[in-house]
Protein backbone atom coordinates (compact mmCIF):
# COMPACT_ATOMS: atom_id res chain seq x y z
CA UNK A 1 0.00 0.00 0.00
CA UNK A 2 1.45 3.10 -0.66
CA UNK A 3 -0.65 6.07 1.22
CA UNK A 4 -3.79 7.39 2.60
CA UNK A 5 -5.38 8.53 -0.67
CA UNK A 6 -8.70 9.72 1.36
CA UNK A 7 -10.59 9.21 3.88
CA UNK A 8 -14.85 9.03 3.77
CA UNK A 9 -16.78 11.19 5.70
CA UNK A 10 -20.50 10.18 6.49
CA UNK A 11 -23.35 12.88 6.10
CA UNK A 12 -26.54 13.79 6.03
CA UNK A 13 -26.66 16.30 3.75
CA UNK A 14 -23.88 16.78 1.52
CA UNK A 15 -25.36 20.39 0.81
CA UNK A 16 -24.74 21.73 3.95
CA UNK A 17 -21.96 19.91 4.73
CA UNK A 18 -20.25 20.96 1.73
CA UNK A 19 -20.73 24.74 2.92
CA UNK A 20 -19.62 23.70 6.14
CA UNK A 21 -16.27 22.27 5.40
CA UNK A 22 -15.62 24.52 2.72
CA UNK A 23 -15.23 26.71 5.91
CA UNK A 24 -13.06 24.31 7.64
CA UNK A 25 -10.73 23.89 4.90
CA UNK A 26 -10.96 27.40 3.53
CA UNK A 27 -11.46 26.14 0.08
CA UNK A 28 -14.42 24.50 -1.91
CA UNK A 29 -14.73 21.29 -3.13
CA UNK A 30 -13.31 20.45 -6.62
CA UNK A 31 -15.70 17.83 -7.28
CA UNK A 32 -19.40 16.26 -6.46
CA UNK A 33 -19.99 12.71 -8.22
CA UNK A 34 -22.89 10.11 -7.69
CA UNK A 35 -21.97 6.29 -7.89
CA UNK A 36 -25.49 4.71 -8.21
CA UNK A 37 -24.79 1.14 -7.88
CA UNK A 38 -23.84 2.32 -4.35
CA UNK A 39 -26.52 4.57 -3.20
CA UNK A 40 -23.93 7.97 -2.72
CA UNK A 41 -23.56 11.15 -3.47
CA UNK A 42 -20.18 12.04 -2.77
CA UNK A 43 -18.19 15.29 -3.03
CA UNK A 44 -14.16 15.80 -3.31
CA UNK A 45 -11.70 18.16 -1.14
CA UNK A 46 -8.32 18.81 -0.89
CA UNK A 47 -6.09 19.27 1.89
CA UNK A 48 -2.57 20.03 0.96
CA UNK A 49 -1.86 16.69 -0.79
CA UNK A 50 -4.68 14.92 1.51
CA UNK A 51 -8.36 14.36 0.29
CA UNK A 52 -11.76 14.02 2.18
CA UNK A 53 -14.53 12.52 0.90
CA UNK A 54 -18.33 13.39 1.78
CA UNK A 55 -20.56 10.52 1.10
CA UNK A 56 -24.31 11.40 1.35
CA UNK A 57 -27.10 8.49 0.75
CA UNK A 58 -29.01 8.76 -2.09
CA UNK A 59 -31.63 5.76 -0.99
CA UNK A 60 -32.61 4.35 2.58
CA UNK A 61 -30.75 1.15 1.31
CA UNK A 62 -27.47 2.88 1.06
CA UNK A 63 -24.81 1.47 3.21
CA UNK A 64 -24.14 4.82 3.93
CA UNK A 65 -27.95 5.11 4.94
CA UNK A 66 -27.33 1.89 7.14
CA UNK A 67 -24.14 3.51 8.68
CA UNK A 68 -25.48 6.40 9.89
CA UNK A 69 -29.03 4.79 11.47
CA UNK A 70 -26.04 2.92 13.42
CA UNK A 71 -23.50 4.93 14.36
CA UNK A 72 -24.22 8.27 13.30
CA UNK A 73 -22.59 10.57 11.27
CA UNK A 74 -18.72 10.53 11.05
CA UNK A 75 -15.48 8.82 9.59
CA UNK A 76 -16.89 6.19 7.23
CA UNK A 77 -13.76 4.66 5.62
CA UNK A 78 -10.23 5.03 4.96
CA UNK A 79 -8.63 4.46 1.71
CA UNK A 80 -5.64 3.43 0.70
CA UNK A 81 -3.61 4.16 -2.61
CA UNK A 82 -2.52 0.47 -4.06
CA UNK A 83 -0.87 -0.25 -7.50
CA UNK A 84 -2.16 -3.46 -8.14
CA UNK A 85 -5.34 -3.58 -6.61
CA UNK A 86 -5.90 -7.55 -7.55
CA UNK A 87 -2.56 -8.37 -6.70
CA UNK A 88 -3.04 -6.53 -3.17
CA UNK A 89 -6.57 -8.70 -2.86
CA UNK A 90 -4.88 -11.88 -3.34
CA UNK A 91 -2.24 -10.66 -0.38
CA UNK A 92 -4.90 -9.40 1.97
CA UNK A 93 -6.96 -12.73 1.14
CA UNK A 94 -4.00 -14.60 1.98
CA UNK A 95 -3.54 -13.00 5.41
CA UNK A 96 -7.53 -13.90 6.52
CA UNK A 97 -9.03 -10.38 5.80
CA UNK A 98 -12.59 -10.34 4.81
CA UNK A 99 -13.23 -8.80 1.40
CA UNK A 100 -16.77 -6.89 0.78
CA UNK A 101 -16.16 -7.31 -3.01
CA UNK A 102 -13.02 -9.65 -3.89
CA UNK A 103 -13.57 -8.14 -7.97
CA UNK A 104 -12.62 -4.48 -7.71
CA UNK A 105 -15.15 -2.38 -8.92
CA UNK A 106 -15.73 1.32 -10.62
CA UNK A 107 -15.76 3.87 -7.55
CA UNK A 108 -15.71 7.35 -7.10
CA UNK A 109 -12.76 9.84 -8.61
CA UNK A 110 -12.22 7.46 -11.31
CA UNK A 111 -11.10 4.49 -8.96
CA UNK A 112 -11.26 0.30 -8.80
CA UNK A 113 -11.94 -0.13 -5.74
CA UNK A 114 -12.34 -3.15 -3.29
CA UNK A 115 -13.52 -2.92 0.41
CA UNK A 116 -12.44 -4.66 3.25
CA UNK A 117 -14.99 -6.14 6.09
CA UNK A 118 -14.31 -4.08 9.19
CA UNK A 119 -15.13 -7.72 11.33
CA UNK A 120 -11.20 -8.00 10.45
CA UNK A 121 -9.91 -4.69 10.60
CA UNK A 122 -10.33 -4.06 14.00
CA UNK A 123 -14.00 -2.43 12.94
CA UNK A 124 -12.23 0.07 10.28
CA UNK A 125 -13.74 -0.05 7.23
CA UNK A 126 -10.87 -0.45 4.92
CA UNK A 127 -11.25 0.69 1.18
CA UNK A 128 -7.96 -0.33 -1.57
CA UNK A 129 -8.43 1.97 -4.24
CA UNK A 130 -6.25 1.56 -8.12
CA UNK A 131 -6.21 4.89 -9.84
CA UNK A 132 -7.70 3.93 -13.38
CA UNK A 133 -5.37 4.68 -16.09
ZN1 LIG B 1 -13.81 6.37 -0.52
Amino acid sequence: MNKIEHIGIAVKNLESSNQLFSKLFGETHYKTESVESEGVKTSFFKVGSNKIELLEATNPESPIAKFIDKKGEGIHHIAFDVDDIVAEVKRLVGEGFVVLNETPKKGADNKLVVFLHPKTTNGVLIELCQEII
